[in-house]
């Protein structure tokens, strides 16, 4: 068996590892890489139109984003999800699809192949092994955001685990990853997304932000709660429901449709799913311009995209409360550099009115985030045991990090792999290579596009 890295490879973003087994071909993800200056995707994938199947780990864009891209280049093979990806994924396609529209970038594909995208997909149950081809697979959650799933592959008496994004912490919107159920592993693919960080408690964490909401409400002023729309949006709308406010809780952007596919999706996973249905019966949604310039001037709580602020209601609200020092912003998550809301965090500026604007109001970043810290990786590895060890999904020093630990404290063959090699596997052995294709295939890879794509939602991770 091989496995070759297309992406996420001493990086976060452009997700996608390709299985080679028999005569079979499988994707485990294929997403996409924002940076400043457009995006990326998957790198040296070649013949896409013999790909026999897909697994999507979970609807975040640095993992599915590339999905209508490889449809263009006529890859038609079931995409296999959970539910809630399903449904998310096409909300956030559709979504950064429109926004490119309006900003009139070129894009790399149609609705057609949107349209396609939601045809091959085939809803799979969590914890129920499936035979496919040559392969078997399951799907065990993942606990990073509602649909999110850990893939396990078994085939040629090898069985892989490959963890997608995972958390094994519990929130107040998901039920945590469990190791232990995965069974016997081999080989572990896991995230080292915070391969070098430890993660504040969660509950301590909690009551810090309730504390700080309540504080700026007794002062008369506004909370902006910018949030990524799938996962944060709901998670921080439970939190606030834990205590009664004097003022209106509004909801804003993309959050909302992701929440309605959150509450009718069948997850058995998204914890305090009654109580966030109550919340959301409750919450004021903002339904034109004109209302959202009225509520913005009055005390509230406004939970809203983008996440970063770089997109979304989000720069509306912040337009109207930068100078009121009473009012508050209250980052939820990772800020990436040169966003309004890295630029808030670490030098309280941002875009007003297209202006760079020393902002008067409290600022202050909140780290949830919806993955593991490094002990929880460390951890995992331990529980797992695998004879093959295989790291992804962080930046250099994160990757380091675990592989250094890991080659001190577990007897895995390490591996952290760069893009474009391949992991040769077999029962006894398993060797990196550099990869190389056949002369004459067609590489995908040549269609780069250098473009500056802001989503409303800017669904990456944090
Ligand atoms: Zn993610």
């Amino acid at each position: 068996m091989d496995l070759i890295f297309h992406g996420a490879a001493h990086e976060v973003g452009r997700s996608c590892i390709e299985m080679r087994t028999g005569n079979d071909r499988f994707l485990l993800d294929c997403g996409l890489k924002f940076h400043e200056s457009g995006f990326d995707y998957p790198a040296k994938v070649f013949e896409v139109r013999s790909v026999d199947g897909v697994f999507l780990s979970h609807a975040h864009l640095d993992h599915s984003g590339g999905l209508p891209f490889f449809e263009h280049y006529k890859m038609r093979c079931p995409i296999f999800c959970t539910a809630e990806t399903d449904h998310i994924t096409q909300i956030l396609l559709k979504d950064s699809h429109k926004i490119a529209r309006i900003k009139h970038l070129h894009e790399a594909f149609s609705n057609l192949e949107l349209k396609q995208v939601s045809q091959d997909i085939q809803k799979v149950a969590f914890n129920k092994e499936t035979q496919f081809r040559s392969i078997r697979y399951n799907f065990f959650n993942a606990g990073h955001i509602p649909g999110s799933a850990s893939v396990k592959i078994e085939a040629e008496g090898l069985s892989i685990l490959y963890t997608g994004d995972y958390n094994t912490r519990k929130t107040a919107l998901m039920e945590p990853a469990d190791p232990h159920t995965w069974g016997h592993v081999d080989v572990l693919i896991t995230e080292c997304t915070y391969g070098m960080r430890t993660l504040p408690d969660r509950d301590e964490l909690e009551r810090k932000f309730l504390e700080s909401v309540e504080e700026v409400i007794k002062r008369g002023g506004r909370v902006l709660v910018p949030v990524f729309a799938v996962g944060r949006a709901q998670e921080m709308l439970i939190i606030l429901g834990k205590r009664q406010w004097p003022v209106p809780i509004i909801m804003d952007g993309m959050a909302k449709k992701v929440t309605r596919a959150i509450l009718d999706g069948p997850n058995p996973y998204v914890a305090n799913k009654q109580l966030l249905s109550q919340l959301f019966d409750k919450v004021e949604f903002v339904t034109s311009e004109d209302h959202r310039t009225a509520v913005a001037q009055k005390p509230g709580i406004f939970v809203t995209t983008s996440g970063m602020l770089q997109g979304g209601p989000a720069i509306h609200y912040l337009e109207h409360m930068w100078s009121d020092a009473n009012s508050a912003v209250f980052l939820t998550g990772y800020q990436v550099k040169g966003t309004n809301g890295w630029m808030l965090d670490n030098e309280r500026t941002a875009y007003v009115g297209g202006y760079r604007t020393h902002v008067q109001c409290e600022v202050h970043r909140f780290d949830f985030s919806g993955h593991l810290s490094n002990e929880d990786i460390q951890n995992t590895i331990k529980a797992v045991q695998p004879r093959v060890l295989v790291l992804n999904h962080g930046n250099r020093e994160a990757i380091e990090a675990i592989a250094a630990w890991a080659k001190q404290n577990t007897k895995c063959e390490v591996f952290a792999p760069e893009i474009g090699e391949m992991l040769q596997l077999n029962d006894h052995s398993t060797i990196m290579k550099v990869y190389e294709e056949c002369i004459g295939a067609e590489c995908i890879n040549e269609h780069q596009h250098k473009n500056p794509h802001h989503p409303d939602t800017m669904e990456n991770d944090d």
